[in-house]
């Protein structure tokens, strides 16, 4: 316990650094003890629901990437309200793991419509019979339409009948960087240790698994290795799997042995069904049917988005302590849905924010705020770039768009890149695949 609270003083002395000093103040001055450890994770106490809110939802991302660099272990914090953790059980959190999946990607949380039910019960089938149905199993679909979430509600399912399968869930590029590390440093050691008899293996994004010092081939021998033994493999992409670039045949040809499955974007019914659905999640809130309606008949080609809009409409309606009404939701919503419009002759900006947002797993209204949380501050510059050198926009014009900022923010938010550009490499490849994505 007390290491823990060692740890969270570190990680609130950073974030003091990080954040606006009234930001900061506001949100952790109370936050202080850790009341509970339990499975690597610390309970932090928090003063009220707003504040548990704030940290469960917007800070959390931010929180887990400082503790890791600091700890170097596999710890993470949630907050709960002293009444919490009274109780012996704190039912939400209690099926943490150490595989990395999100808890909250189950299926009893995915909804179902006509863009993805194929997928979904494929999903259900593969989960109750790993390794046997079909191999490997390959979703795609465009961004933020519940790909990671049904995959991950897989792994989940897996590791809830069967708590002994090693289950490893990885980004394509974490791979890649894993490799390409491994390589370099000579030392395999970790790496076959991480990626060896692994009995389900959750590999998403595979379109990042650029070819780079031979690590198209070193998946390959997990791929034949795994399916040899009747290992289930489960991949997600941006495309079909004969659309793959830049891929080896072999490997394609591989992926198109098992069994794919699209996920398409949700119509309205659907949309107005997952609003329904993470407002009974996030502790039975209520919107009138007009708000709803509203925000599904505006955000309309991403779940992520649509979430964020959801998001954004709730959080202002508690911080001006009210319910929130449709006026409310317009205001809320403004900047967003005007950042959708297209401006002038240049009709295709707002893809590569999306793409850009997606890229980074966060959303457009991330890219557009104000926060300075590193995870928001990079993507913000690499929007800011590419709507200056690939899209032509003027300082002025982005500024707007990126929500009046002044047009010296843009500059240096600019410059920071193609400075940054010089030297890294990861950064040229992530700008080539936005670009790329765009197009
Ligand atoms: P992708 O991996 O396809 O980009 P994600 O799985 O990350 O998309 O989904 C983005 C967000 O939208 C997640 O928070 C996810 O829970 C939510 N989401 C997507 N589809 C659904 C769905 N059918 N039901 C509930 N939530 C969904
Ligand atoms: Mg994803």
């Amino acid at each position: 316990m007390e290491d823990f609270q060692y740890l969270w003083n570190q990680v609130k002395s950073k974030l003091q650094e990080q954040l606006a000093p009234q930001t900061y103040e506001q949100t952790f001055s109370e936050v202080k003890y850790v009341g509970k450890v339990e499975n690597n994770i610390g309970y932090v106490i928090v003063p009220n629901d707003l504040i548990k809110k704030k940290l469960n939802h917007i800070f959390i991302n931010n929180i887990q990437q400082l503790t890791k660099k600091i700890s170097n272990k596999n710890i993470s914090f949630k907050f709960v309200l002293e009444s919490e953790i009274k109780q012996t059980q704190i039912p939400t959190y209690s099926k943490l793991s150490n595989n990395n999946l999100n808890p909250n990607y189950s299926f009893s949380s995915f909804v179902v419509g006509e863009s993805n039910r194929f997928a979904y019960l494929t999903a259900e089938k593969v989960a109750e019979q790993p390794g046997i149905f079909v191999n490997p199993l390959y979703i795609f679909g465009g961004v933020g339409l519940g790909k990671t979430h049904l995959m991950q509600a897989i792994g989940n399912y897996i590791i809830e009948n069967n708590p002994e399968t090693k289950l490893v869930y990885v980004q394509a590029n974490d791979y890649l960087h894993d490799y390409t590390k491994a390589t370099r440093d000579n030392n395999m050691k970790a790496f076959e240790e991480k990626y060896e008899n692994i009995d389900v293996f959750l590999i998403d994004d595979i379109q990042m698994l650029t070819e780079k010092n031979g690590t198209q081939q070193q998946f390959f021998k997990l791929f034949n290795d795994m399916s040899n033994h009747e290992k289930q493999i489960i991949i997600t992409s941006d495309c079909a799997a004969s659309k793959l670039n830049g891929f080896m045949d072999r490997l394609t040809s591989r992926f198109q042995m098992g069994l794919s499955v699209n996920i398409n974007q949700p119509d309205l019914q659907q949309r107005i069904n997952i609003i329904k659905k993470k407002l009974e999640e996030s502790s039975n809130k209520k919107l009138d049917d007009d708000i709803i309606l509203y925000i599904a008949e505006s955000f309309t080609d991403n779940v992520r988005e649509l979430e964020g809009a959801l998001n954004r409409v709730i959080l202002y309606a508690d911080l001006y302590n009210t319910s929130p009404t449709l006026s409310m939701a317009r205001d809320a919503l403004e900047v967003l849905i005007k950042a959708k419009k297209p401006i002038d002759d240049n009709p295709n900006y707002e893809d590569a924010l999306s793409v850009i947002a997606n890229m980074y797993n966060i959303t457009v209204a991330d890219i557009l705020g104000n926060s300075r949380l590193s995870k928001f501050v990079l993507p913000r510059h690499i929007a800011m770039y590419i709507l200056k050198n690939h899209y032509n926009l003027k300082c002025t014009q982005i500024a707007k768009i990126l929500n009046n900022k002044d047009h010296t923010t843009i500059l240096n938010g600019c410059k920071k890149i193609s400075n940054e550009l010089e030297t890294n490499e990861d950064l040229k490849i992530a700008i080539d695949t936005i670009l790329k994505k765009c197009r």
